[in-house]
């Protein structure tokens, strides 16, 4: 039977029009949600990436800007536009567009923007709070979306076997913390991974986040499971998923095209989280 295609593009407008709810709410009590954005270099996908979200924003009544620096900049001076930030009462998220130039420390710089800021979720107090499962953290936004859609098929999480390939502090990491945090029994996959296929073969839930063409295919994908596909990568024939949609239709229960299925969600998170930011305030 063919698997029902999870519609990530739907649900996140779906999410948008919840949230410009929750913005009318805070500009009533006195509070315009801005977000701030960083983005150092030239990359193009980057750019690209930071007008949808400023254009995400403004459809839903977030104030944004975007701060656009060169690929040549110092760590100081990027750790001084962050500092100014944190010290801006009117800016209730910051995001640093990854990646960096090689001159610049991700990690420094993640690091550097104040908790209650960090709508991306990647500085290691949230980090170490979501792993923790500790208090209330900002959730990265892709792990975020992806448990979403999950949820959104209705399958129970609890009990399942969920294999997550990819392990970045971005995507495959956290998302296996959420899935565990949802009960489900996890195994992450990696470039090491040795029987890839025979692993994959056993998961209710698959989240692949390698960003590797058409990795996965059908025959190594259980009957009826929950895929989704995170891979993003742009070849000749456009942006391809690291799931071949056409095998893994046949054999998946619930399958996310790409594009149109964890892309759009990320966004809508973000700016679930930068209202959260505001809220907090
Ligand atoms: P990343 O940092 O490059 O991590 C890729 C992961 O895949 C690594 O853990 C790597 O293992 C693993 N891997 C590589 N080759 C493998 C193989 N042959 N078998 C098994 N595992 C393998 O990438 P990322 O930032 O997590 O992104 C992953 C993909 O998701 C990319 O295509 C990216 O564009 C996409 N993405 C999409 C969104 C969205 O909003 N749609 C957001 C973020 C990322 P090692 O750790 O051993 O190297």
């Amino acid at each position: 039977m063919a698997a029902k295609i999870i519609d990530g593009k739907m649900r996140a407008k779906e999410v948008r029009e919840g949230l410009k709810n929750e913005v009318l709410a805070l500009k009533s009590s006195g509070t315009i949600p801005k977000l701030s954005v960083i983005l150092v270099g030239e990359d193009p996908a980057s750019h690209i990436y930071v007008s949808n979200k400023e254009k995400a924003c403004s459809e839903v009544g977030i104030a944004s800007e975007i701060h656009r620096l060169p690929s040549n900049t110092r760590e100081i001076d990027l750790m001084k536009l962050v500092a100014k930030l944190n010290d801006d009462k009117n800016v209730h998220g910051i995001l640093v567009q990854l990646p960096l130039p090689d001159q610049i420390s991700e990690e420094n710089i993640l690091n550097s923007i104040l908790p209650n800021k960090d709508v991306d979720g990647l500085g290691a107090q949230n980090m170490g709070m979501l792993v923790k499962g500790e208090g209330d953290p900002f959730i990265p936004c892709t792990p975020q979306g992806i448990i979403d859609l999950i949820k959104t098929t209705g399958i129970e999480i609890k009990g399942k076997n969920a294999i997550v390939v990819g392990r970045s502090n971005i995507v495959g990491k956290p998302a296996a913390i959420l899935l565990l945090g949802q009960h489900a029994t996890v195994t992450i996959c990696h470039s090491r991974t040795l029987n890839l296929k025979e692993i994959i073969s056993k998961a209710d839930i698959l989240v692949a986040a390698i960003g590797k063409p058409r990795l996965i295919t059908g025959d190594m994908i259980k009957e009826g499971a929950a895929v989704i596909d995170v891979g993003t990568t742009r070849t000749a024939k456009g942006w391809e998923g690291d799931v071949d949609f056409d095998s893994a239709k046949e054999k998946a229960g619930y399958l996310t095209p790409v594009p149109g299925g964890v892309g759009p969600m990320t966004i809508a998170m973000l700016l679930k989280n930068t209202i959260k930011a505001a809220s907090k305030k």
